[in-house]
């Protein structure tokens, strides 16, 4: 604390990310990376980026980046924003489209980033409770409000709610944004990027992606978001009003060839959702309930144990998992799939845990 700092920052609670230890030999499953490399071509492309032309200045728009989004999703380049990692984008969507004298909704359980943001930003908000088995009901969101953000599939929970949801939220939902995060969208949830296709794309509907997990990129610092036009152009504003270069030379080089090989997406979301049905029932038998999950993490518990006990014995054995001190979810282990070798380590411990 220092007299200097100013009144909002007195008031802050940081958003804590998963710790990233140093320690040698660790199996680390507590922050949703990927356990499989990034595709070759983008490791080749930034190394080819590594040059003189360093000195310059990056592309302030980030044609070529978003240009090859673009053509990837089957969208107009002037529908695609990019950020410095998803992260940067989200706080420029809450500033540039979720400040109003209305709250923002959420749920109760999901990216703790958001409420970070909301008091940063000192943006009104309101958090709308989970169902009883934790999973997102939109009829609860058919309230006035100043605009709507959830990831889908949730985090850290790994449920996912249909398409088919969002757009009749979306049909109700016509004064204010609907954001859907989709950060672990790949591993087997439906996008929301088609209903933006075309003349049809609703002027209140924005998606956001990131390079972070399945493009296995997250030190890079890449995300994006898509939407109507005239969104992209509100967050434009936003991001030139902090920072007219927020990707470098080298990420937007490596984020451009990450894009353009989706064979290497496609092999490794493929794999790890293989070792996520497999860890699932492993862990089923050994007493774990398990919510079902599309994401590249499960989020578990054990009708016998305590999550901060399970957490701590992982710890001890150099298992690193992410584990909530919140209400709710107290009990669970939010579990990162990693390769299946790294799964029959968490499995051979946990059974010696409960042994
Ligand atoms: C990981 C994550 C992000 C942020 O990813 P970046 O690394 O900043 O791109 C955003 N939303 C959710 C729900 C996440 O889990």
């Amino acid at each position: 604390m220092s007299r200097f700092w100013s009144p909002v920052v007195q008031t802050l609670t940081p958003y804590v990310p998963g710790e990233q230890p140093q320690m040698q030999r660790l199996v680390k499953l507590n922050t949703n990376e990927s356990p499989y490399g990034p595709s070759p071509k983008s490791l080749a492309a930034i190394q080819e980026q590594n040059n003189e032309d360093l000195r310059l200045y990056p592309d302030p728009e980030g044609i070529a980046l978003k240009q090859a989004i673009a053509k990837l999703h089957g969208l107009d380049p002037k529908q695609v924003f990019l950020g410095n990692g998803s992260d940067e984008v989200l706080a420029h969507v809450f500033v540039g489209l979720l400040k109003h004298s209305k709250p923002v909704f959420f749920p109760d359980i999901t990216y703790s980033f958001y409420p970070v943001y909301c008091k940063l930003f000192e943006i009104n908000y309101q958090t709308v409770a989970l169902g009883e088995n934790f999973e997102i009901r939109t009829a609860d969101y058919k309230t006035p409000n100043g605009g709507i953000i959830f990831p889908n599939p949730n985090a850290p929970t790994g449920r996912a709610i249909p398409r088919s949801e969002i757009e009749s939220l979306l049909a109700f939902n016509t004064d204010s944004v609907v954001v859907i995060d989709e950060a672990y969208v790949d591993y087997g949830t439906e996008s929301c990027i088609p209903l933006l296709r075309g003349n049809a794309c609703p002027d209140n509907l924005l998606v956001v992606h990131t390079l972070s997990k399945s493009r296995a990129l997250a030190g890079l610092r890449v995300g994006f978001a898509v939407g109507h036009p005239d969104l992209i152009a509100g967050l434009e504003r936003v991001k030139n009003s902090f920072n007219s270069y927020p990707l470098g030379r080298l990420a937007q080089a490596g984020a451009i060839a990450a894009i353009e090989d989706q064979a290497h997406l496609e092999q490794t979301s493929a794999k790890v959702m293989q070792t996520r049905a497999k860890l699932v029932s492993e862990l089923s038998s050994l007493g774990f309930e398990t919510l079902p999950s599309t994401a590249n993490f499960i989020f578990t518990r054990h009708p016998g144990h305590s999550g901060a006990a399970l957490y701590q014995a992982l710890r001890e054995r150099g298992i690193i998992v992410r584990h909530f001190k919140l209400a709710r979810i107290e009990k669970f282990l939010r579990i990162t799939i990693g390769t299946d070798e790294q799964s029959s380590e968490l499995v051979s411990a946990l059974k010696e845990i409960l042994a």
